[in-house]
């Protein structure tokens, strides 16, 4: 906290006064521990605590917050556990993984992205790349691979075999009118291959939900005040090819501004895209909001704009589920969701944890 420069601690009252005389908010706003924190931290979502661990590590040790934070979501890229992000992501419904990251860097407001980048692991450092290397904000589909090769990294097969199976399962049970034999109709079952039937495949550790979300967020705040944001997903298993969600979208799937703060969204990233999501929590901050409450205050307006019908529960509320994170210039941070479950990691001075989002649906 004592590492924040004074015209740090002045910005920050500075956006109070702003919002005070703006007559920002009116409703009693949501103050969670973390809105009371100050001082340098990095948060991600809930599956990104050793994201958020590597990335304070290289923060400590001065590394500019957007190389630190893409270094420390490198570790989920990698990781062929999480089917959600990066190698062993779940793929599209051709069975192709297709990746969508995004970085923003506050010092110099650049913001470099790739979409439905397909072989490369590691969409955030190729995002990184085009912030760095490039005067374009975005570069998507077989231009992003071309980009990153021609930046060095490695082609490679992303799509584990894990992932693979589970995409298959997928493929022959989604219906019955077509060639491939849905699990029910088996004449016999496979043994130990995991082809078998959803019991085996259970067994076997390979059962998926039919349709999954998954992403990986992080943003940091280092000593000197400055920010950065990144969000880095394999997006929607058995989306249709050339989807694009939230992630790579700047101010949908992240978003920093460095006199204010940094936010970023995991969920579904159609309504993400729709309400500018991370823009608007960020937005929030700059006019004096908690962290949390920009949170829930962006959710409320994603609820407001839901009409869809087969978007809403029997409540008449969004049924889906968005998670929105967020670290102000002071170093205030909060996460909310739109249904309990969902969580952030933060790593901060003598902090490593993961904690609620305060759903905005008890
Ligand atoms: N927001 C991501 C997308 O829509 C998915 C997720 O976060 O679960 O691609």
């Amino acid at each position: 906290m004592s590492t924040l420069k004074r015209r740090d601690f002045l910005a920050a009252g500075a956006l109070t006064t702003l919002a005070a005389s703006a007559g920002a908010s009116v409703r009693p706003q949501r103050r969670e521990p973390g809105d009371d924190h100050r001082g340098p931290a990095v948060i991600a979502s809930g599956n990104g605590l050793a994201a958020a661990t590597r990335a304070w590590e290289l923060i400590q040790q001065n590394r500019d917050t957007a190389e630190a934070i893409v270094e420390g979501v490198r570790i989920i890229e990698d990781d062929p556990n999480d089917m959600s992000v990066g190698y062993g992501g779940l793929p599209n419904e051709d069975g192709i993984v297709q990746l969508d990251a995004s970085v923003m860097h506050g010092p110099t407001h650049k913001a470099g992205s790739v979409a439905c980048i397909e072989d490369i692991k590691n969409p955030a450092a190729v995002a990184l790349e085009v912030l760095r290397r490039t005067d374009h904000a975005m570069i998507v589909g077989p231009g992003a691979k071309r980009f990153a090769l021609r930046m060095g990294f490695k082609e490679e097969n992303l799509l584990t075999d894990r992932a693979r199976e589970t995409w298959l399962r997928w493929k022959r049970n989604s219906t019955k009118r077509d060639d491939w034999l849905n699990d029910d109709e088996l004449d016999w079952q496979f043994d130990d291959q995991g082809h078998g039937t959803a019991e085996q495949a259970r067994a076997l550790g390979l059962d998926a939900p039919d349709f999954t979300w998954g992403t990986v967020h992080c943003s940091a705040l280092n000593a000197g005040g400055d920010l950065s944001a990144c969000t880095t997903t394999s997006g929607l298993s058995w989306k249709i090819p050339g989807r694009v969600g939230d992630s790579p979208i700047i101010g949908a799937g992240m978003y920093c501004d460095n006199d204010a703060g940094a936010a970023g969204a995991t969920g579904r990233g159609e309504a993400a895209i729709h309400s500018c999501a991370a823009y608007q929590v960020v937005d929030h901050m700059a006019r004096g909001m908690t962290p949390t409450e920009a949170c829930l205050e962006t959710l409320r307006a994603v609820e407001r704009r839901t009409k869809q019908k087969r978007l809403l529960n029997d409540k008449g509320q969004p049924s889906f589920g968005l998670s929105m994170y967020a670290i102000r210039k002071d170093g205030a941070f909060g996460g909310a969701c739109t249904h309990p479950g969902g969580s952030f990691a933060v790593a901060a001075e003598g902090l490593a944890e993961v904690r609620r989002c305060v759903p905005l649906f008890e």
